[in-house]
């Protein structure tokens, strides 16, 4: 909608005729729903829920609870960057009609921006009761989105604060919302979390670790290793599997499950991905000129860079820079970035693969998906989950899982690499079972590149 000039001709403002009084009637209408409604949906904007949440504010006793809920859409940006802006304002449209369609007066449901959206509930009796309602909402309006050949299962993560109980100001209630709501994302979306005081300090622990990431990047704080990968009939080294570490000028090494996870949220893992495939191809070419040009190298490519367009391509330009033997090149993805966005990645995948790389999938066991299912991805490898080969023990039911596994992943043409190997016992069970490669600490742990060199020289095996 345009803004229109205010400023009307002089002379007009003379006029007394009742067209031109109907005009400025309009006008100051459209200047008010400009003000106070979003454009796009026609839903209450944050001017007008500020403006709700004050009056309730300054009305209420201090004893009348009411709750404000954020409402955050996940992987909306997938949708963004994906299909486009078209089809994203499209899906906005279709969930503020649902929401709308689930919230009655006095209650209120307005646009914050973006994919985020909130609800005022002013007649609240319980915080059960009041639960109980929000996950209804939920529930109702995360239904599969369908454009074009693409479905989408809609979900959000949602957090919830209640007056006065978590703050007597819109400021502090807004901030405690946005807490609860990014600690629900945080604990896997398509939740509801309802805030309380330790959401607040953890939220502290992770603002401060994100800071520690953006200068480990700056720094160059990081640092790869690579633990060898073996095959396991003739105990030879085939290959490396590089994995990130960072050493932090104070605290020393803090482990990748510990900055991995938060550097997803925070978008910083595109930029410590595109260090980490750099590195490691310089070192794979390296590796090549000094005749070591039979050492495969696997590369971990986290869930967030293969569902995003942009982010991908450019790892896919980067990887591609380096002219080494790509055949020799695997990469380890997750079935978390396949499950929902199956279609893209698919096609993600088979571009890197017909410049012969391979792909692994990684953490196998861990996830949903049964091996027929996976027929379909363009998967080369799998990665047997550390905690399969963990139970393979005498006598133990669950050790026949692993035997049924590695028959059904030979027969489906996969091969198959067994993770986290400790003990000699799983060694033998392993090879007995014809299971293709293993890594873990019974063969070696991850190694700096000097040592990888010194191994793969000595053509050490292990027996
Ligand atoms: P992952 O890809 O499953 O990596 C294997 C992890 O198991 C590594 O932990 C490795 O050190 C550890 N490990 C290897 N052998 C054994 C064993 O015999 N016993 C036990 N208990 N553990 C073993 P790490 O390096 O701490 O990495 C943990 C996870 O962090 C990785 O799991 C991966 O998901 C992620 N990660 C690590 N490096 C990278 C990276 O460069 N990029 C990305 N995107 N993720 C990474
Ligand atoms: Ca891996
Ligand atoms: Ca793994």
């Amino acid at each position: 909608m345009m803004i229109k000039d205010f400023n009307v001709d002089k002379t007009q403002k003379d006029r007394s005729d009742i067209s031109y009084i109907t005009e400025i009637r309009k006008y100051k209408e459209e200047f008010k729903y400009m003000t106070f409604y979003d454009a796009l949906t026609g839903l209450p904007n944050y001017a007008m829920l500020k403006n709700e949440i004050n009056k309730l504010i300054d009305k209420k006793e201090k004893k009348d609870k009411f709750a404000i809920t954020y409402i955050d859409i996940d992987n909306f940006k997938y949708i963004n960057d994906t299909l486009g802006h078209k089809v994203g304002d499209e899906f906005l449209k279709y969930i503020a009609n649902n929401l709308n369609a689930e919230i009655e007066a006095p209650n209120l449901v307005a646009r914050l921006g973006g994919d985020e959206f909130a609800i005022i509930f002013s007649d609240i009796q319980s915080n059960e009761l009041l639960l109980e309602k929000i996950e209804r909402i939920k529930h109702n309006t995360s239904k599969t989105w369908s454009v074009n050949k693409y479905q989408f299962f809609v979900s959000m993560s949602i957090g919830v604060v209640i007056y006065p109980d978590n703050g007597d100001n819109i400021t502090t209630l807004f901030k405690n919302a946005d807490i609860a709501m990014y600690a629900a994302k945080r604990e896997g979306k398509d939740k509801v979390l309802f805030y309380k005081k330790e959401l607040s300090e953890n939220n502290l622990w992770h603002i401060q670790m994100a800071h520690k990431i953006q200068s480990g990047i700056e720094n160059e704080e990081f640092k790869l290793y690579y633990q060898p990968q073996f095959k396991l009939n003739t105990g030879e080294i085939i290959g490396v599997e590089a994995l990130v570490r960072w050493i932090h000028p104070k605290e020393g090494f803090i482990p990748p499950m510990e900055f991995i996870p938060l550097a997803e949220e925070t978008g910083q893992i595109y930029s410590i991905e595109r260090w980490i495939i750099k590195n490691a191809l310089q070192q794979k070419k390296q590796w090549e000129e000094q005749g070591l040009n039979h050492l495969e190298l696997s590369i971990n490519l986290s869930s967030k860079t293969l569902t995003s367009k942009v982010n991908f391509q450019q790892i896919e330009d980067l990887i591609l820079s380096f002219n080494v033997d790509y055949s020799k090149v695997t990469l380890e993805i997750t079935e978390t970035a396949i499950i929902s966005n199956v279609e893209p990645v698919i096609e993600r995948l088979n571009r890197l693969k017909k410049k012969g790389l391979k792909i692994a999938l990684d953490d196998f066991g861990t996830g949903y998906s049964s091996l027929t299912h996976l027929k379909k991805l363009p998967i080369d490898i799998i990665k047997l989950d550390r905690s399969f080969i963990d139970s393979i023990v005498e006598n133990s039911k669950d050790t026949m899982i692993v035997k049924y596994m590695l028959s059904l992943a030979h027969d489906l043409k996969y091969k198959v690499v067994a993770e986290g190997i400790e003990t000699r016992e799983q060694l033998k069970y392993l090879k007995k079972h014809y299971c293709d490669s293993g890594q873990g600490y019974l063969l070696s742990k991850p190694l700096c590149k000097e040592e990888v060199n010194k191994l793969v020289k000595a053509s050490f095996k292990f027996n």
